[in-house]
């Protein structure tokens, strides 16, 4: 089915803590011829001790760049942790925020994922706001409410021009990373659901402008039957995003 809306599609490499600055460098040169059509932005997801180097690296090139995660003060006495200014000081445009790795690992919840979504609109980075339920939340039915739990709670308080801005990545935990997709069909019904819920959020026009992302063992093999979904926006994509010819097919989606 052709896409309702005018949407620009996003792929997105979250590349998790993979690569040194010299690895950074190979990857993206690689996959840089890939990533120049315009119906389509590109970025990837360095860690941040490449993030210098990437910016330097995708330079006249048509890929952005994304933080993997920020936090949600602008600075202080936080060991370890990186702001939104910092991000955006090393060239990042995107930040991820609220991956399932980082509820699941660093305790992350709805809550911390809105204070960071709103850490990175005060410094004018995009977020890209990761949800997505767990498999015993799908076997006990329970998907689509975990996720409109999850898109109410992360965009709280946020006004309908803010929401219309937004990129949500759709992730089933149990597909992350396990090479096992949710199905065309899955992956639709939980987009469009998201979509509903975003008519009440951004309203009709502005719902139809929010990209949502698919991620989930994305592969060069998969990519082209869940962008032909009408609600898939894009691909939050991991592994394979550190697989130059892989990453590079599934930019070049059909
Ligand atoms: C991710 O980390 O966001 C992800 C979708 O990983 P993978 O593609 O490896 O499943």
């Amino acid at each position: 089915m052709k896409k309702s809306a005018p949407r620009r599609a996003l792929i997105a490499g979250n590349w998790k803590m993979h690569a040194t600055r010299a690895e950074a460098v190979a990857l993206i040169d690689s996959i840089k011829e890939a990533a120049g059509a315009r119906d389509r932005e590109v970025v990837i997801a360095p860690p941040y001790t490449a993030l210098e180097t990437a910016a330097r690296a995708i330079e006249g090139t048509a890929i952005g760049l994304a933080g993997q995660n920020l936090h949600w003060e602008p600075k202080g006495a936080f060991t370890g942790e990186i702001s939104g200014e910092m991000l955006k000081d090393a060239g990042c445009t995107y930040v991820i925020v609220g991956h399932s790795e980082r509820r699941q690992y660093f305790g992350e919840t709805n809550e911390t994922v809105r204070q960071k979504i709103e850490a990175a609109l005060r410094v004018a980075l995009k977020p890209i706001m990761c949800i997505g339920e767990t498999l015993r939340e799908r076997e006990g039915g329970n998907t689509l409410p975990v996720i409109e739990r999850q898109v109410r709670d992360g965009l709280a308080g946020f006004g309908r021009d803010v929401v219309r801005g937004l990129t949500i990545a759709y992730e089933p935990v149990w597909a992350i990373g396990t090479g096992k997709t949710a199905t065309q069909e899955q992956a639709q019904e939980v987009h469009a659901a998201i979509r509903t819920l975003l008519k009440e959020l951004a309203g009709d026009t502005g719902s139809e402008a929010v990209r949502v992302l698919y991620g989930g063992s994305v592969k060069a093999d998969n990519i082209d039957t869940l962008m032909a979904q009408p609600d898939i926006d894009g691909a939050l994509v991991g592994g394979a995003s550190l697989d130059a010819a892989a990453f590079s097919r599934i930019i070049g989606f059909r």
